[in-house]
């Protein structure tokens, strides 16, 4: 479905140089011209952004990425990549005289939202029990993986936690698993982390150089003293895809329940990844 196409130009009128049917106000441009409605509905949002909803864009906006929960981070992202395709759709249409196509547009709208969110998980590190954590500018989730001896996972969990740095999700995943396995009263346990750093300073003693790091990093050390025997190591991220699996999960909110019992197939494969990976003393 394509939109306009022929002499398009930028003209004085008030009118929207797409439809000509009532003035180009930032609300008509960028929800409801057709062609702008179209990328909406075609989206992974499947929305029609009614009049009422939309009386100031600005007001609008604010709304929905600062005020609502209505929406997780992915959606509230995508948003604004729409916005700014349509943008960037009617200034190619009115200055360039490209047609408008809200099938393309919201694929590009949605690509770069996969992209964002990809750049953003490359920044994390996973860590500990087969445990992983993910970060993004407006939250990180970490997953935490409990395996026995044998490499069989008998619990995990997930969630997401506020943290300013990757390298404070790692401790802050670390430290979730050290409290859990204390509930657990499990003992003689080795926490693995791919962070290389968290887990020198951890044992060095060492700081970080960040202040909130290294009370986290302190406040692990303390509660290890609650193990008789506890050791911290280093493991390559490609043993920890199932924890990783979890990490994304929480941040997406998309952990289904019943996972340690039923994993989906997903996860069940990375989670037989992971257990050909095993290394003596996990769990
Ligand atoms: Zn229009």
């Amino acid at each position: 479905m394509l939109f306009g196409g022929s002499n398009p130009c930028p003209s004085p009128s008030p009118l929207c140089p797409i439809c000509g049917s009532e003035p180009e106000t930032p609300e008509h441009l960028l929800f409801f011209c057709p062609w702008s409605a179209a990328v909406w509905l075609s989206s992974a949002l499947s929305c029609k952004v009614g009049r009422l909803d939309v009386r100031r864009v600005d007001l609008w906006l604010f709304e929905v990425l600062c005020e609502s929960d209505a929406l997780d981070d992915r959606a509230q992202s995508l948003v604004a990549f729409l916005c700014w395709f349509i943008w960037k759709g009617r200034c190619l249409f009115v200055f360039e005289n490209k047609p408008l196509d809200p099938i393309l547009t919201k694929r590009l709208a949605e690509k770069a939202c996969d992209e964002y969110f990809s750049t953003v998980s490359k920044g994390a590190k996973p860590c500990e029990p087969g445990s992983s954590c993910q970060t993004s500018q407006s939250g990180a989730g970490i997953g935490v993986l409990f395996r026995n001896h044998l490499g069989v996972v008998l619990d995990g969990c997930c969630l997401t936690v506020d943290a300013s740095s990757s390298l404070m999700v790692e401790a802050l995943a670390v430290r979730h698993a050290v409290l859990a396995l204390s509930d657990l009263k499990w003992d003689g346990v080795c926490i693995e982390s791919d962070c290389a750093a968290l887990v020198r300073a951890i044992s060095s003693g060492l700081p970080v150089g960040d202040w909130a790091c290294d009370t986290i990093v302190e406040d692990i050390r303390v509660l290890s003293r609650n193990f008789r025997r506890i050791s911290f190591s280093w493991v390559n991220r490609q043993c920890n895809l199932a924890a990783d699996w979890l990490a994304k999960a929480a941040v997406w909110r998309m952990c289904p329940s019943g996972w340690v019992s039923s994993p989906p197939s997903s996860l069940a494969s990375l989670l037989a990844l992971d257990a050909c990976g095993i290394r003596s003393g996990v769990g």
